[in-house]
């Protein structure tokens, strides 16, 4: 068996391969770029935000009801779904985030380690090749003793092709069923290669542990070749009905990825109440509710949600803005819900608080940037370019039904 070494790490420290020893060595105790998580969240304009990896993605609804009460006693009240499907809250101090995390912890399972993400749908979709989640959990298995020495970025995607796909997501290595057992393998934006489940996981031990060398600023498209095609395509929605192997799904969005605390805790409420067992949470800031129908869409409806994927809510990004951000220089997510309805089919907008553009970084086709003088407005750019000219509150829909 080959040598172990012990190395500290942000809190415990672990056993690697000797082989593996030199770049770890390099690792700082807390890892800058790491991302938000229960134990260390980051700080944002309103307070520390913790993200929360829920094993699985899946939780009951009492639970989900009693993180959404946690948030509410311990953050500005604010929950989040991102674009990945994780759960954030907002708005915690250092000290309340302490008594949050403890409290979380007696409430649901909470993954550290490599991220290796499944659609929510994974295991139970009649329309996947292949249940993603033996792989992915062979994937987590194989990569423990040297996960550590990853970026904390470093993403896997095991895909099974089914109805909520997870192609709209970037990761550093993606594998999508192509048929039973089959798998295609890209790693970064490179070229498919046809494997099945052994080769697979070979193929990705033989990459985590070429990335693991490089150090933890390594990604995988540091191996291979710049190319021009991009793997993510535009994922699928989670928002309508889905038909399970063994029941049905009834999915929704959070508008803008944010809900207030009050309005969780009451979604939870009516799906326990309806006899919903679990609640997944989904890519594009969506939740499922395994097992409900048309009464629970029309709650989610009333307390807000987005329950259509026409809703023109789904084609537009915006952050807290001053509502709980110092940067902020107007209310980006009261205003967005305000214009959302002047907004032309097939448009992207993003309302952004000032020019750092948090909630969407890439181009959009339509950018309003808060700003001491009005609202700049970039057309098919970012938050950060020079606008083409700065409107005034009034001119806002106007302007958008123009477009
Ligand atoms: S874009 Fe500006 S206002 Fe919005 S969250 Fe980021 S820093 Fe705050």
């Amino acid at each position: 068996m080959a040598p172990f070494v012990f190395v500290p790490g942000a809190k415990w420290g672990k056993y690697i391969p000797m082989s593996l020893a030199q770049p770890i060595a390099a690792l700082p105790f807390s890892r800058r770029g790491a991302c938000p998580s229960l134990d260390e969240p980051m700080r944002t304009g309103d307070g520390l935000l913790a993200r929360l990896r829920i094993v699985g993605g899946r939780l009951g609804p009492e639970q989900l009801k009693a993180i959404a009460q946690q948030a509410r006693q311990h953050g500005n009240g604010l929950l989040e779904i991102t674009a990945r499907g994780n759960l954030q809250v907002r708005g915690l101090t250092e000290q309340s985030s302490r008594l949050f995390a403890r409290a979380i912890m007696g409430i649901v399972a909470i993954e550290t380690g490599l991220v290796v993400e499944t659609p929510p749908l994974g295991g139970d979709d009649p329309s996947e090749f292949s249940d993603p989640r033996p792989l992915a959990e062979a994937i987590r298995n194989m990569a423990q003793p040297f996960a550590g020495l990853l970026g904390p970025k470093v993403t896997i995607i095991v895909d099974g092709g089914g109805q909520i796909s997870l192609s709209g997501l970037k990761a550093d290595i993606r594998l999508v069923a192509v048929a039973a057992g089959r798998w295609h393998l890209f790693v970064a934006e490179g070229t498919a290669e046809e494997l099945a489940f052994s080769e697979a996981l070979a193929r990705v031990s033989e990459l985590l542990q070429q990335l693991a060398g490089l150090g933890p600023t390594a990604r995988a498209a540091d191996l291979v070749p710049p190319s021009k095609q991009s793997q993510a395509q535009a994922g699928s929605s989670p928002i309508g009905d889905f038909t399970l192997r063994s029941s049905v799904a009834a999915g929704v969005a959070l508008p803008f990825g944010s809900i207030a605390a009050e309005d969780l805790a009451a979604l939870a409420c009516t799906a326990g109440q309806m006899g919903v067992t679990e609640i997944r949470l989904a890519p594009h800031h969506g939740l499922l509710a395994i097992g409900a129908g048309t009464a629970f869409t029309q709650r989610a409806a009333q307390l807000g949600f987005i329950t259509t994927s026409s809703d023109p809510r789904t084609r537009i990004s915006a952050c807290i803005g001053s509502d709980g951000c110092a940067s902020g220089h107007i209310p980006a997510r009261v205003l967005a819900a305000r214009i959302a309805a002047h907004l032309p089919e097939k448009t992207r907008l993003h309302v952004s608080g000032c020019a750092k553009g948090c909630a969407h970084p890439p181009p959009a086709d339509i950018t309003l940037v808060g700003r001491a003088d009005g609202y700049g407005l970039v057309i098919g750019g970012k938050a950060g370019d020079t606008p083409r000219t700065v409107l005034q509150a009034d001119q806002l829909e106007s302007s958008l039904a123009a477009r």
